[in-house]
């Protein structure tokens, strides 16, 4: 078996284990699942659960000193509002880690919203057309349950900005394009864990051509991910784990050093790539894979 096939089914694996591993529920929003950290107390990771692994997202919560911080806000479906305000008291930010409707269609249900300045141009057009909305498996979901998008202020922020919970508590904004232009991930510095969103998990990165990239193009690509993420490779002692967006949770950061090992080898080599089928869809074929790390891409998305 190919390594990827391996690697995806590791995934699947642990997704099968998700409704045993110790979590709580709450009734005023069923479609969430709260799994608080089991090392730090104070932060919660919430998984948007169709039971079915590669569909839930996941968010994350962290509670600090003074306020506290939603990571995404998933599909918009159920009242994730009314389910923050049962685990925390602090007054909330809310951030995304990138403008895809399965981590911010639920912005709504909130004022304000930090995401990175390449992708606000992306939430204000899907604010104003009422579009982008992705929507997990009909069988999953109530539509009356569905958030309808409202408006709400988006607030840039740039590569090094910190959102601050607190004495002491500060969440680092690292800008990491390719999935989006304005895709990012926040470190917490109090605890080293790394939210990670779409560019860094234990499920393929996606870089294809299906997204459409009108703004900040140069970013949507594999190179500009390389680029960056070789800075941030340099950081490697600041990440105990990693939390991204989909799939397994908490994995280690020798997943950064594969992924960029896996994006030096596409741009030496676009055209050297193993079939990937195992969703079925034409616009996902091309996957190449390093060690624990895959990203499916389309060959114009390579290069700027
Ligand atoms: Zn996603």
């Amino acid at each position: 078996m190919t390594t990827w096939k391996e690697n995806m089914q590791d995934t699947d694996h642990w997704l099968a284990g998700l409704l045993v591993r110790e979590h709580q529920e709450y009734p005023v929003d069923p479609y969430v699942l709260v799994y608080p950290d089991e090392k730090y107390r104070g932060i919660w990771h919430l998984c948007f659960n169709v039971y079915q692994g590669s569909c839930s997202t996941w968010m994350h919560l962290i509670e600090g000193e003074e306020k506290a911080l939603l990571i995404d806000t998933g599909y918009g479906i159920g009242d994730l509002e009314g389910l923050v305000s049962k685990l925390t008291d602090k007054p909330l930010l809310v951030a995304n880690t990138h403008f895809h409707g399965d981590h911010s269609a639920g912005n709504g249900q909130f004022e304000e919203v930090y995401c990175h300045e390449y992708d606000v141009p992306y939430l204000k057009e899907q604010m104003e057309k009422g579009e982008g909305r992705l929507f997990p498996p009909v069988d999953f979901y109530r539509q009356e349950d569905i958030v309808p998008f409202s408006s709400y202020q988006v607030i840039g922020l740039k590569n090094g900005d910190f959102l601050n919970l607190g004495e002491g508590d500060r969440i680092e904004v690292i800008h990491m394009p390719g999935h989006t232009s304005g895709g990012c991930m926040f470190l917490d510095h109090k605890t080293h864990l790394l939210f990670s969103g779409d560019a860094v998990l234990a499920t393929p990165t996606l870089i294809i051509e299906r997204f459409p990239n009108p703004f900040y193009a140069e970013y949507m690509t594999v190179t500009a991910f390389r680029d960056t993420l070789s800075k941030f490779c340099g950081r490697l002692h600041e990440v105990e784990a990693i939390y991204p967006g989909h799939g397994r949770q908490g994995i280690d950061n020798s997943y950064l050093t594969d992924m960029l090992a896996c994006l030096d080898a596409i741009i030496d080599d676009p055209e050297e790539f193993e079939e990937y089928d195992y969703v079925d869809d034409p616009g996902q074929r091309q996957i190449k894979c390093v060690g624990k790390a895959m990203v499916v891409y389309s060959s114009s998305r390579v290069n700027p």
